[in-house]
């Protein structure tokens, strides 16, 4: 019997991806669920929608919608992870294979799980954060902040021209 319970509604498909969790920041499991209903509208099902697929955390239940259009690449993981658990592949070349997947969810996952070490404090940011959640530093290598820039610049003063800057090296 799987440790996972699942509702009657849910299909499990196995250990889809072995990544960082961006919910709890674990190296967790996310199984592959088909979460199994049909659209309805006032009651009446209006079309069936063949279920919903979601990659689920097992470390924290943290949920991950998979697209309908990545499902063949969201199988194709689950076998890659049963190629590694049996030993077919090695940790590299499971990540290797992984990255040659079309699989854009397992990217997002990926992204949100990363992290930029802070240059003032050494925490572990978040890359979804622009700025340190400690210190509030920003985000090294983050030059253009996301607000609309207005194209009319204030002329430059003439002391700012290359004053004591030489060009040559
Ligand atoms: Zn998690
Ligand atoms: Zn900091």
């Amino acid at each position: 019997m799987s440790p996972l319970h699942l509702g009657k509604s849910e299909q499990d498909f196995g250990v889809c991806l072995q990544v960082v969790c961006p919910h709890c920041q674990q190296e967790s499991e996310f199984r592959l669920v088909l979460r199994a209903g049909a659209l309805k509208l006032f009651g009446l099902p209006v079309a069936d929608l063949g279920g919903v697929y979601e990659l689920i955390c097992v470390g924290c239940k943290f949920r991950k919608d998979v697209a309908a259009d990545e499902l063949t690449a969201a199988q194709s993981a689950v076998r890659l992870h049963a190629d590694l658990r049996e030993g077919n592949l090695t940790a590299e070349q499971y990540a290797t294979a992984l990255d040659a997947l079309d699989f854009p969810t397992h990217r997002a996952l990926r992204d949100e799980a990363a992290t930029w070490p802070c240059p003032a404090c050494n925490e572990k940011v978040p890359a979804a954060l622009n700025g340190c959640w400690k210190c509030n530093s920003p985000k090294p290598g983050l030059s253009k902040p996301e607000s609309p820039v207005s194209d009319e610049l204030p002329p430059l003063p003439n002391a700012v021209t290359r004053s004591g800057n030489s060009w040559e090296h």
